[in-house]
């Protein structure tokens, strides 16, 4: 595979203006992240608390951490201290913590909701039946900022599904926005489908293993 810095000169070449990058980070080792921020990146993303907390206070200040993996409540104080935005709010357990320790920071926190709509019954995040209300007590909340949501397509070569997942995220977003109309991002698309993704108006792309190579 080329160097990061070749990877991620050819995936912004072919992302349209006004999508932006997080770069996926997780598993792979500091020196690469320090290779993509030399190349002008700033935003990245880590899926464990442990290892976000470890590269955030080894980076620059300017480095912006999105946290996209599952989040436990007692992970919660650790990546409220580390990262910049949460993407996976996935529960209103997991939003209330977030606040409550926000709050007990001194700071609101950006967040996305995470939607559930793939297939697989693994992968976690609001149904779409359960975000109205999940949206409704994240607006009350004093310590998170809902900026927009965030989702998966089903794990599969079957373009068709894939889009009709993210035409669905496309969806729920709008609806979203109905209840908080300044949540407008819309965080969807990874390595293998993320022109699938932009095409349905994804705002973010999340991408890894196409910059960094496959993970440890
Ligand atoms: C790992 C991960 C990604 C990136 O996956 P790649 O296939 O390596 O691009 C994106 N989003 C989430 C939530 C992830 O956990």
């Amino acid at each position: 595979m080329p160097p990061v810095s070749n990877n991620l000169r050819e995936i912004l070449s072919q992302l349209p203006a006004g999508v932006k990058l997080v770069a996926v980070s997780k598993f792979q080792p500091l020196e690469s992240v320090r290779e993509a921020y030399n190349a002008g990146q700033r935003r990245f993303g880590e899926s464990r608390a442990d290892e976000l907390a470890a590269k955030a206070i080894a980076m620059p200040g300017d480095t912006v951490w999105h946290f996209i993996g599952h989040l436990q409540t007692n992970k919660v104080r650790r990546v409220v201290a580390s990262a910049g935005v949460i993407e996976s709010i996935d529960s209103e357990r997991v939003l209330r913590a977030v606040s409550a320790e926000a709050v007990r920071a001194g700071r609101v926190i950006d967040i996305f909701l995470q939607a559930h709509v793939a297939a697989e019954d693994t992968k976690t995040g609001f149904l779409p039946s359960e975000l109205p209300a999940a949206a409704e007590l994240a607006a009350e909340l004093p310590g998170v900022r809902v900026v927009g949501l965030m989702g998966m397509a089903s794990n599969t070569d079957d373009e068709q599904r894939i889009t009709a997942d993210f035409a669905e995220l496309a969806a729920l977003s709008r609806r979203l926005q109905q209840i908080i109309p300044s949540a407008t991002e819309l965080s969807m698309g990874m390595s293998g489908d993320w022109p699938l993704a932009v095409a349905q108006g994804a705002t973010i792309v999340r991408i890894g293993s196409a910059i960094f190579g496959s993970r440890n």
